[in-house]
């Protein structure tokens, strides 16, 4: 009966205090480019994008195509996770809601009690110039969300969604409990948009229209079957690209249209970057017709000697319904088949700099972890791509699931701790809102 009366309540709830139009300004202090950019203009770029061959060294199935779904003409009409590690055959939506309701209406699914929260928010801290820095710099703007800026100049702003909720509509989903770390107007310009997946929490129609209004030569990075998306939603610059593909991403800055502007000094003529697009374990679908119609992916962005790898939402392993004093890690459960995916994304093309790994929305265990690593699988994803340092993303900001939602980050700091890994200082979590160099 909870279920309902939630529903109920997000029914009748109004925006919390919190919410600021999208593309209005912030009322919290934001320091570096977004106040030079509310005040004057800066260099202007223009983008061209290719995409390349595919690399010999690409794994065999991802050459083959193993994850497309054909038709009868041999097109594709879905896609798919093809390893053990997601069971044999994923939930579908109906399978998926089914579960939930029922688990709900018996008891087994509560949703937190987030109304005493209080997650740690920062002001961002964006550079007012492109270049000056040989350290990437990455900005936790809540849920998935990261604006990185790259010693190159570039700027790339991952999965973005600015508004309360993340649903189709603004009266009715999961609501913030932590508010967002800045408005999208504050954000200083930016070069390319990357996308996971069509999830609701990571692609916004309102955020990527609004980013596109701002940003006219912004291009936009997504998985196999989304471009025509953005083109209904009217954003022509989008490039879409399966598993595997790389792009080079090349910025030319206009010198005409940037006379005058306050990073003039600091705006390289040319700016240039490797955009990777690689697999990882989840799903798709915006509506109750389109489960995986669309691809799901991970994303290494390399500019000026500095690497990202954004894992977006994703799982590890499948793991059945075990007594919660039980670690599903334990000695009964180490046959359980983890995604080697992720070992190859390691192996082949690691080891990056930075990588932005989902921590939260995995309970409960038995529903979720084919689809959502809890801490002790992302912490496994850190090791098998070989990622230098991470952040957590993923949590903090919408609650999607049932964990409590300060529970990631606790459970973070014992997976570190079993692998012999420092509590601190290499795999993170921060303030909404705070920016890091690395
Ligand atoms: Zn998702
Ligand atoms: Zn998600």
């Amino acid at each position: 009966m909870r279920f309902f009366a939630r529903l109920g309540r997000a029914f009748a709830s109004r925006p919390p205090p919190a919410t600021r139009a999208v593309l209005q300004a912030s009322a919290i202090p934001i320091s570096g480019a977004a106040a030079a950019t509310a005040t004057a203009a800066m260099a202007v770029y223009s983008s061209t994008v290719s995409t390349l061959e595919a690399a010999p060294d690409v794994p065999e199935e991802a050459r083959l195509g193993a994850h497309h779904v054909r038709g009868a003409n041999g097109e594709t009409i879905r896609f798919r996770n093809r390893h053990p590690s997601a069971g044999v055959a994923p939930p579908s939506t109906f399978a998926m809601l089914g579960k939930i309701l029922w688990a709900q209406l018996t008891g087994a699914m509560r949703f937190p009690d987030t109304s005493a929260v209080e997650i740690p928010t920062a002001a961002p801290d964006f550079r007012t110039a492109r270049t000056g820095s040989t350290a990437l710099r990455a900005t936790w703007l809540g849920h998935a969300c990261y604006l990185v800026e790259f010693p190159s100049g570039l700027r790339v702003l991952f999965d973005p969604v600015f508004e309360d909720r993340c649903a189709p509509v603004q009266w009715l989903g999961p609501r913030r409990y932590s508010p967002p770390a800045c408005a999208l107007a504050d954000l200083p310009p930016v070069d390319a948009v990357v996308i996971s997946h069509s999830h609701y929490d990571h692609l916004s129609h309102t955020s990527v229209r609004a980013l596109a209004e701002r940003n006219p030569a912004a291009h936009f990075f997504v998985g196999l079957g989304l471009e025509s998306w953005f083109r209904a939603s009217g954003i022509s610059r989008v490039t879409e690209m399966d598993w595997w593909q790389d792009a080079e991403f090349v910025l030319h800055k206009d010198e005409a249209r940037s006379a005058g502007a306050v990073d003039a000094a600091a705006a390289p003529d040319t700016i240039v970057a490797r955009i990777t697009c690689f697999p990882c374990q989840h799903s798709s679908g915006r509506t109750i017709s389109d489960k995986d119609r669309t691809l799901w992916a991970s994303w290494a962005v390399a500019s000026g000697g500095k690497s990202v790898w954004f894992g977006g939402d994703t799982g590890y392993r499948r793991v059945p319904e075990v007594p919660a004093d039980v670690d599903d890690y334990g000695p009964a459960y180490d046959s359980l088949p983890r995604c080697g995916q992720f070992r190859d994304i390691g192996a082949l093309r690691g080891p990056f700099d930075l990588g932005l790994i989902p921590i939260g929305a995995y309970r409960p265990r038995w529903l979720f972890s084919w689809m959502h690593a809890n801490p002790y699988d992302a912490v496994e994803i850190f090791k098998d791509t070989r990622c230098k340092q991470a952040m957590g993303i993923h949590w903090g900001t919408w609650a999607l699931t049932t964990e409590d939602v300060e529970e990631p980050p606790r459970l973070l700091r014992e997976a570190l701790k079993k692998s012999g890994i420092a509590e601190t200082g290499v795999f993170d979590v921060c303030a909404v809102g705070e920016t890091r160099e690395f």
